[in-house]
């Protein structure tokens, strides 16, 4: 008998969202491939974003939250933290698309006369650059591709990319790809009643672009009734037990795959696509929820000093990082969010009374700066643990070269270029940079850590590779100063020129950091910084209490 070896195929899963934004697709989607990694599939997730902005790297974080950042350094939307964090699969530049970025993509080729005389439009010239970027997934090392769509079936600028996969999905066939969208059933309390028909409209809306929902799933504040799941049945055209709930969880995010595997989602899912379903091991994540819900070593309270402190996607991974570490500790993460700004216009540091550790996040300009140096001065000189990451570490070198080393006027070249003491400045090859957009030392270097240090200490190796996103550094002219005066730089790039990690001696933990941990944490594997910086905090405090 001749074998017949078939052809691997990817399958597609195409994730559109409804009736409003922030439902939590990007979670969804997250615990989606989770449940499908674990049953024993090699999966890869995207984003596709309809804004005009090449991608977020330049936009305000209170305009659409942090940006994440890759090991291959693309700067990315939020969510791909979140698919990271859930299902521990690497995501890269080939996971988020902007409309800018294909727009782009489309009129350099134009200006170069890549289309030879012909007409460009959206369809099909963008339409095609989407479906490239869609296909850019797949190949023999995976099996299932999650795509989610960004905005809100309806928005005009969505067009494009659900254009796109209708066709992609047209060509691919329907045993290979199919559509789910994410929904919302709201309760109105005035009535007493939770209600199916902007669901059905938003399903409308995809219909009369010629996509088909193939399973619905609804965020509703409480359970659905077997009457809704019928009316969407109905009103949707789509299979009753293709219709599953996605209520508010009651006390993590990370709940949501349970509660999806519980519906059995991941096996419908499968089944569409006549994938086997293998068995699935969810026993880890279980605990970890567990030890989420009941630490056994109480709470600790940590300050965040930033300059976003009322948006909370502005420090996403940041506050995610923590909740592990609390998770890694099994104690509770309280957090008491400190704008920077106000530390300056108190002229002290009252906003810090009783935690037991401080964290100064990454950020850019000088608004805030101040007071996040006053922060650090506090903690430093309080004993109290300290973290600072990017900006975070620029300021503490700056409040360690002004306060124990005696320059006054030390700062970073950001922001007071006239200083005497630029113990932070532009790293060189950041001096002919004109364009903003992705010109930052970006994505995964490798760093060496000095023996014996807290950071050798806490990562348990000689050699990292973490995520960065800066212009500017350590001043390495002034190095022997502030190591006179206690500062240890533990962690440097493998040609020693570039301070990676800096600590104070004659203090109980104050480690900072250039790159970002925050990036590289899970639930699963809290990061060995913030871990032991939450330990850290919590030693202090049980010694406080002794
Ligand atoms: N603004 C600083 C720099 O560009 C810090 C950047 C950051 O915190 N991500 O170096």
């Amino acid at each position: 008998m001749v074998r017949v070896k078939r052809k691997h195929v990817t399958k597609h899963i195409f994730i559109t969202g409804g009736v409003v934004s922030s439902l939590g697709k990007g979670i969804t989607a997250a615990s989606l491939a989770l449940l499908l990694k674990r049953r024993g599939y090699r999966v890869k997730m995207q984003k596709l974003d309809p804004y005009l902005n090449v991608d977020p790297g330049t936009m305000n974080p209170y305009e659409h939250g942090e940006v994440y950042v890759t090991d291959d350094g693309a700067e990315t939307d939020l969510d791909l933290g979140h698919y990271e964090r859930f299902s521990g699969i690497p995501c890269s530049q080939a996971s988020n698309y902007t409309s800018g970025g294909i727009f782009l993509d489309v009129l350099n080729r134009e200006r170069r006369g890549d289309y030879l005389g012909k007409t460009v439009q959206v369809i099909p010239h963008i339409t095609n650059e989407i479906k490239a970027a869609i296909s850019s997934l797949s190949g023999p090392d995976v099996d299932i591709a999650i795509t989610e769509i960004g905005g809100t079936a309806g928005d005009i600028e969505s067009l494009p990319f659900l254009e796109a996969i209708r066709q992609y999905r047209q060509e691919i066939g329907r045993e290979n790809g199919l559509f789910m969208h994410l929904t919302l059933l709201p309760y109105i309390s005035a009535a007493g009643e939770m209600k199916t028909k902007p669901s059905q409209q938003s399903v409308g809306i995809l219909r009369g672009i010629g996509i088909f929902p193939d399973m619905l799933v609804c965020r509703c504040e409480r359970p659905m009734e077997d009457e809704h799941r019928d009316k969407l049945a109905m009103y949707c055209n789509v299979p009753r037990e293709l219709v599953f709930e996605e209520c508010d969880v009651e006390n993590t995010i990370y709940e949501v795959p349970l509660e999806l595997a519980k519906q059995d989602l991941d096996i419908y899912t499968l089944e569409l696509l006549g994938l086997h379903v293998r068995t699935l091991e969810l026993t880890d994540w279980k605990q970890m929820v567990d030890t989420y819900v009941e630490p056994v070593n109480g709470e600790v309270e940590i300050a965040v000093v930033g300059k976003y402190m009322s948006l909370n996607d502005a420090y996403k991974s940041i506050y995610e990082s923590l909740t592990h570490a609390g998770i890694g500790n099994s104690v509770g993460v309280k957090v008491r969010r400190i704008e920077a700004q106000d530390l300056e216009k108190d002229g002290d540091c009252k906003q810090l009374e009783g935690v037991d550790g401080v964290l100064v996040p990454g950020g850019f300009g000088q608004r805030g700066v101040e007071g996040k140096i006053c922060a650090i001065q506090w903690a430093r000189e309080n004993n109290v643990p300290f973290f600072g990451i990017c900006l975070g570490m620029q300021s503490a070198v700056i409040e360690i070269a002004r306060n124990v080393c005696g320059f006054k006027d030390g700062n970073s070249h950001e922001f007071d270029p006239d200083s005497q003491h630029k113990v932070v400045h532009l790293m060189a090859d950041q001096h002919d940079v004109t364009d903003m957009g992705g010109t930052m030392r970006l994505g995964a270097y490798p760093c060496v850590l000095e023996k014996g240090s807290k950071a050798a200490d806490a990562y348990g190796a000689k050699k990292i590779s973490e995520r960065h996103r800066h212009r500017f550094e350590v001043n390495n002219e002034f190095r022997d100063a502030l190591s006179a005066k206690g500062v240890v730089f533990s962690g440097v790039s493998p040609d020693g020129h570039l301070v990676e990690i800096m600590e104070f001696a004659d203090h109980p933990w104050f480690v900072a950091c250039q790159f970002h941990p925050e990036f590289k944490s899970t639930p699963l594997k809290a990061h060995p910084l913030f871990k032991d910086f939450v330990n850290a905090s919590m030693n202090i405090k049980i010694n406080k209490e002794e």
